[in-house]
């Protein structure tokens, strides 16, 4: 049973079902000029006005890319400017934002980390302290892939602007598309970052959609796709998995979010019932589909593997930072390296069952008992 869904999603099965379909009927390149390469270019189109209307961005511009980590990647390397003084950067960011600027910063960019609340939302208080009127770019993500925490955007870019206007601010939104609200005329961000795979599309495809007065550079050359911003012929089946899954996802999202919601209440409840001691690591204002969760006295690597023979897969913390020691986001949330080694991430999709939670708690209970019981034993 699958609760690692921050990590990736099952495709949704809509999307397979059509593939035969896409291929019979798009299997051309968009750049081709007979007319079916036009009519598959006509559909690509189609698919980016559509993907911009769900989250409502009708006046934005929208480049198709490899991943989110190329999309955020183009978000920090395209609009850097020699005269780009100052970045700002959430400390709980995605490797592929946090290790991006860390670059930047050996180039000889000054780049300062904003601070996070117990909540692993990003605090308000350092970011005004931080933002000066020489702050060219900021990042800052819309949920934690770690915590579920949700940022409040709009008010981090009223905050900016009223200081910069001239400011550009990215936010990543992998982890908020399609299971919370997202309008960016509300956010009114330069650039916000998606991808498929973490709402049931493919692996392997995102997009950066992006404000039309920012001139992007572009970091792949080549034959000059996507507006000359990022060339390669576009993966047309992979962007179809793209604008489906945020169809869905859009027009299920109260539905959704009310399933997991429900999800994770349930989980609470009856993890309490069991007696074990946990730590939630996620605050109020978080989305229910991602918990930060440690199993006091157990190593987290450890529980993963004993969960794991259970048929139980969970994470602990981002897979793409699971091989390193230690945790970046929630050590600075503030929480003791004692809770860190034993924390867990848990997160949820709209496949997943109450009865599945069911198990999952009995599962957990079995674990930490024998695991508790064995070290007990050993000393
Ligand atoms: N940003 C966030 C918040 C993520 O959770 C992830 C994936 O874990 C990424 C970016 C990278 O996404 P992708 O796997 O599409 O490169």
């Amino acid at each position: 049973m699958f609760f690692d869904n921050a990590s990736t999603t099952k495709v949704d099965d809509t999307i397979i079902q059509n593939l035969k379909k896409i291929n019979d009927e798009f299997f051309y390149n968009p750049s081709a000029l007979y007319s079916e390469g036009l009519k598959t270019k006509i559909f690509l189109e189609k698919m980016r006005k559509d993907i911009l209307k769900n989250l409502n961005a009708e006046d934005y511009e929208l480049i198709f890319t490899g991943s989110a980590t190329e999309a955020n990647n183009l978000a920090v390397f395209g609009t850097l400017k020699k005269n780009i003084r100052k970045i700002l950067v959430s400390i709980g960011e995605h490797p592929s934002i946090y290790n991006t600027v860390c670059e930047i910063k050996n180039q000889g960019f000054q780049v300062e980390f904003i601070k996070l609340n117990n909540d692993g939302s990003v605090d308000i208080d350092d970011f005004k302290n931080k933002m000066t009127s020489d702050v060219g770019l900021i990042s800052i993500m819309h949920v934690c892939n770690e915590n579920g925490a949700i940022n409040n955007i709009e008010e981090i870019v009223n905050i900016a602007k009223s200081i910069n206007e001239k400011v550009i601010i990215h936010c990543d939104g992998v982890q908020a598309v399609g299971k919370i609200n997202v309008n960016l005329d509300n956010l009114n961000v330069d650039m916000y970052t998606i991808s498929a795979h973490k709402i049931h599309g493919f692996k392997g495809v995102g997009a950066l959609i992006f404000n039309k007065k920012i001139k992007l550079k572009p970091i792949i050359y080549g034959g000059g796709q996507e507006n000359n911003i990022r060339s390669g012929t576009e993966n047309v089946y992979g962007i179809y998995s793209l604008y489906k899954a945020v169809d869905i996802a859009v027009n299920n999202l109260q539905i959704n979010y009310n399933h997991v919601m429900n999800l994770k209440n349930h989980f609470i409840e009856k993890l309490e019932n069991t007696g074990i001691s946990f730590k939630l690591h996620s605050g109020n204002n978080c989305s229910p589909y991602i918990m930060s969760i440690s199993f006091l006295g157990c190593r987290a690597e450890t529980l993963l593997n004993l969960l794991s023979d259970e048929n139980i897969f969970v994470g602990n913390g981002s897979a793409c930072s699971s091989k390193k020691s230690g945790n970046r986001i929630l050590e600075a949330q503030g929480i003791p390296m004692s809770e860190i080694e034993s924390n867990l991430r848990i997160s949820f999709s709209k496949y997943n069952t109450i009865e599945e939670v069911g198990y999952l708690i009995e599962s957990i209970s079995k674990c930490v008992n024998d695991y508790l019981l064995k070290i007990k034993k050993h000393f």
